[in-house]
């Protein structure tokens, strides 16, 4: 599947659960982000340096970073590419168009007490970055990872404090996203409430529709 995709959603609307499917089924090359953020801060890197300041707080990470760190990434990237948590501003939309061709924005729609819920119990992956869920998605073994045996954690702005710091930013500078990419023709509105499966079922038909 050679479609360019862009993952739009609030905190915990399921980007990150949907995008590991996406990959398994469509083969799609992801890019996240939060997980290149992550990787970044934990190995001491001048970028996780600046940015952690910025996520402990629920901030959006500066813009000229983000962009830099999704360039470098898409160099000589072929095939479809599924774009988790960017853009997340206007201004990393349009940055990405000169050099990047969105066809396809899908829309996560969740209501925002589901959201708090889905967040606080949170559990991820230290090694491969797989999400799960206390209740909804819970491993196998109590803080291990099913795929890769990994120790699962808690990631530090999973706490109801920070997770509405990051609402605020997201309605702030990121719902905005909705109507650019519904401008341009390409977006996609999906009904991210109720299982996980189903949910994957809406995005997956979308997805083949193209
Ligand atoms: P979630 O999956 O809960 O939406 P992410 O893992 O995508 O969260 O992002 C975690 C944090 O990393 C954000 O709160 C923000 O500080 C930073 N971040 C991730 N993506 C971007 C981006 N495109 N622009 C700026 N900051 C980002
Ligand atoms: P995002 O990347 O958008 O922040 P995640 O994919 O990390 O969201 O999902 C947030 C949390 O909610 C995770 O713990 C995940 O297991 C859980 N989750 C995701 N989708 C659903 C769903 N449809 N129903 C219940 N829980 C879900
Ligand atoms: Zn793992």
């Amino acid at each position: 599947m050679d479609l360019r995709i862009v993952l739009l959603g609030p905190p915990g609307s399921g980007k990150g659960t949907q995008t590991e499917r996406l990959v398994e089924e469509f083969g799609f090359t992801k890019i996240s982000t939060g997980d290149l953020l992550r990787e970044a801060v934990r190995n001491g890197t001048p970028l996780g340096k600046e940015a952690k300041g910025y996520m402990d707080a629920g901030k959006l990470v500066p813009d000229d970073l983000v962009v830099g760190l999704i360039k470098e990434k898409l160099e000589g990237v072929k095939g479809g590419v599924l774009l988790d948590g960017f853009p997340r501003s206007l201004e990393q939309a349009k940055k990405l168009e000169e050099f990047f061709h969105v066809e396809m924005a899908v829309d996560l729609d969740v209501d925002q007490e589901v959201l708090i819920k889905r967040l606080t119990e949170r559990r991820s992956c230290r090694k491969c970055n797989a999400v799960f869920h206390l209740e909804f998605n819970p491993p196998k073994v109590p803080g291990i990872c099913d795929k890769c045996g990994g120790e699962l954690y808690q990631r530090s702005d999973d706490t109801e404090k920070v997770v509405r710091e990051r609402f605020a930013t997201y309605t702030e500078r990121t719902a905005p996203l909705t109507e650019y990419y519904r401008q341009k023709g390409v977006l996609r509105s999906v009904d991210g409430m109720g299982p996980i499966d189903e949910v994957y079922k809406r995005i997956a038909d979308v997805v083949r529709e193209g």
